[in-house]
């Protein structure tokens, strides 16, 4: 895609501090550095959003994920954990539209990034989990 910031990444065309690529992902720095060691994982294909992914690009894409994140680890001792977020649709705070997986080192509780879960447990009783899981399972593509 032309006007793919991303894609101009993959091509060489912005360069980009590169941790790691092969012939499907590239994983380099965020310019952001929401924590230190903050990465994108993406796939060198142009898809949008998790939506568009097929089960062979899934695979690709996932199975080089964990040993890009063990390298971030190793790489300094300070880091205890790490959230891997993937934002899909506007909504979701996805700002560009080139799939991409954020590898987000974690410090301490005062690094500069959070993540809230609501808990609505208390709204839903077994059946009506059971009805929602049916009808998202009918949705399922073989
Ligand atoms: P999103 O909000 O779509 O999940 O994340 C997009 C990310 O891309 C942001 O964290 C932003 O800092 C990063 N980003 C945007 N443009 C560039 C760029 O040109 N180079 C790099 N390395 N990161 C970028
Ligand atoms: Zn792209």
């Amino acid at each position: 895609m032309t006007d793919c910031i991303f894609c101009k990444i993959v091509n060489g065309d912005i360069p980009s501090s590169t941790i790691y690529e092969d012939d499907v992902v590239k994983a380099f720095l965020d310019l952001s550095q929401t924590t230190p060691g903050h990465t994108l994982v993406i796939p060198k294909k142009h898809v949008a959003d998790i939506f568009a992914y097929d089960d062979e690009l899934a695979s690709a894409v996932f199975a080089r994920i964990p040993k890009i994140a063990r390298a971030i680890k190793a790489s300094n001792p300070h880091i205890i954990g790490m959230n891997i977020v993937n934002n899909n649709g506007e909504i979701a705070e996805q700002t560009v539209f080139h799939s991409h997986f954020h590898l987000i080192p974690r410090y301490d509780n005062n690094d500069d990034f959070s993540i809230h879960f609501g808990d609505h447990s208390d709204q839903y009783n077994a059946n009506e989990l059971n009805q929602m899981a049916a009808n998202i399972k009918k949705h399922l593509e073989e």
